[in-house]
């Protein structure tokens, strides 16, 4: 379950995109996948303090846990990184995106697409809610 939602968290940054609710005239250079939540980075900090603060708490499996979540993270921008825009894979050393681009940047028609948007949202809700209780 953390994997899971670790592999939803990047996607965080969409919500510039969600609330301007206007088609972009140019989507590969909206705000989505271009913030520190589409980074290697971020997973890399996140694991432990995740982590500490899991164990801080007594969760028992907090190095599972932590460990799951970040690789979510780190599999989602490193799947991504296979678009057209690519992904900021050395920020902070660098903040130009890299990546293999052979797949199309269409996030928008993606994302329009209230069935896709239902299904996402639905699964990390779904996932949120067995790692909780
Ligand atoms: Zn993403």
């Amino acid at each position: 379950m953390a994997l899971l939602i670790g592999s939803g968290f990047p996607n965080l940054d969409v919500f510039p995109t969600l609330l301007r609710k206007k088609t972009p005239k140019d989507p590969i250079n909206e705000t989505h996948a271009s913030t520190i939540l589409h980074t290697v980075f971020l997973y890399l900090v996140i694991l432990p303090l995740l982590y500490l603060a899991l164990s801080a708490i007594g969760w028992s499996d907090s190095w599972n846990i932590a460990l799951s979540f970040s690789l979510g993270g780190v599999i989602h921008v490193l799947t991504e990184s296979f678009d057209q825009k690519g992904r900021r894979l050395l920020y902070p050393v660098s903040k130009k995106f890299y990546g293999i681009r052979v797949l199309p940047y269409d996030f928008w028609t993606y994302l329009t697409d209230k069935k896709v948007l239902a299904l996402e949202g639905g699964l990390f809700i779904l996932a949120f809610l067995l790692l909780v209780f």
